[in-house]
């Protein structure tokens, strides 16, 4: 199972491939927020390629997506990225002094890149599986323009091209292993790599989803009784509460079969006023649905539009209202 877990990563980044390659991403919001995003498609080529020298199974998987390369996959990526991007840049900029980011479950993700490079006074600290972390790691340890970014010590001189790394730990980006379901070795990370005083933003993206009701419920209060103030952004499915929506059976079936995967959540947290509680503080909650048609303004829709073409929209609508961000403030 955590083997199976692990491989959504590959899913995750290969679906950002795809809505980049498309010109989904970076959108003119992103670009808004910093001209940091104006390198994104760079920095994740520079990714993709490391890949390819190094998993042909991972870069085997990108090319797959990129072949496929679904408008509705690709609106999905664009909407998940765009909104937590937002989400993240409107809480900096009402806290202009120190802040830690805490990105659980943090996969392939390489937000933190222009987040770091326009934020000094940020602190960012990417958690997931050893194995993904190792990989992660190696690719910034031995790449010129990772380490550059990231203000990394090169490696010694005679490093082999084949060595690899467990994690990073440099002065405002630490790379860490963690399973963070088990509670003993998270506070441990958080004492040892964070500030408990200082505002913190928790990223959780497409991570609850995977943990057992017990488990992530402990998550979240870990956190939360951690740190004083903070402000958490979660991105998942839901599963839908109506009667004849069948939308989260279906999802829960289909990934049982094809993945031996479970989310074992999904129907328990199925709706939006559900899944919201599980936070504590002031919480809010959109679906992507609800995103996409007040919040992404007209011309970006129709930018959108002429990407590819897409007739499902009623198909757009079902997904996306089973899609939400949301996110809660505690402490302030
Ligand atoms: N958040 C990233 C993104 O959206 O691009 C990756 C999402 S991927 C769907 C889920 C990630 O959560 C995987 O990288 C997986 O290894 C990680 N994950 C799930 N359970 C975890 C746990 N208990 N401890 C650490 N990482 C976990």
């Amino acid at each position: 199972m955590q083997r199976a877990i692990q491989e959504t990563d590959n899913d995750a980044f290969s679906c950002k491939i795809s809505a980049i390659s498309k010109k989904y991403l970076p959108s003119p919001a992103q670009k808004s927020i910093s001209s940091q995003f104006e390198n994104y498609e760079d920095i994740h080529m520079e990714f993709c390629k490391e890949i390819k020298s190094r998993s042909r199974r991972k870069f085997g998987s990108i090319t797959k997506a990129c072949r496929q390369s679904f408008p509705v996959m690709n609106y999905g990526t664009y909407l998940r990225t765009v909104s937590i991007d937002l989400k993240l840049s409107q809480y900096l900029q009402n806290h202009s002094s120190k802040v830690q980011v805490l990105n659980l479950g943090c996969g392939s993700d390489l937000r933190m890149l222009p987040f770091l490079a326009s934020n000094p006074n940020m602190q960012w600290i990417d958690l997931d599986y050893k194995e993904i972390v190792g990989f992660k790691a190696t690719i910034f340890q031995m790449n010129e323009k990772f380490r550059a970014a990231l203000q990394l010590q090169p490696p010694a001189k005679d490093t082999s091209e084949t060595q690899t790394f467990d994690s990073i730990i440099s002065e405002r980006y630490q790379l860490l292993p963690c399973n963070i379901t088990d509670t003993k070795q998270l506070i441990s990370v958080l004492e040892r790599f964070s500030n408990p005083n200082i505002p913190t933003v928790i990223i959780s993206e497409c991570v609850l989803c995977y943990l057992d009701q017990d488990k992530a419920s402990q998550l979240i209060t870990n956190i939360t009784n951690f740190y004083k103030e903070g402000f958490w952004i979660s991105y998942d499915p839901i599963g839908g509460s109506d009667t004849n929506d069948r939308f989260g059976s279906i999802m829960q079936d289909n990934l049982r079969e094809s993945r031996q995967l479970n989310m074992p959540t999904l129907m328990i947290y199925n709706s939006q006023e559900k899944y919201k509680s599980r936070f504590p503080g002031k919480a809010e909650i959109q679906t992507m649905w609800f995103y996409y048609q007040n919040l992404i303004d007209e011309t970006e829709r129709q930018r959108l539009k002429r990407l590819q073409f897409l007739d499902e929209i009623e198909e757009l609508q079902v997904i996306f209202s089973h899609y939400v961000i949301c996110t809660s403030l505690w402490g302030s």
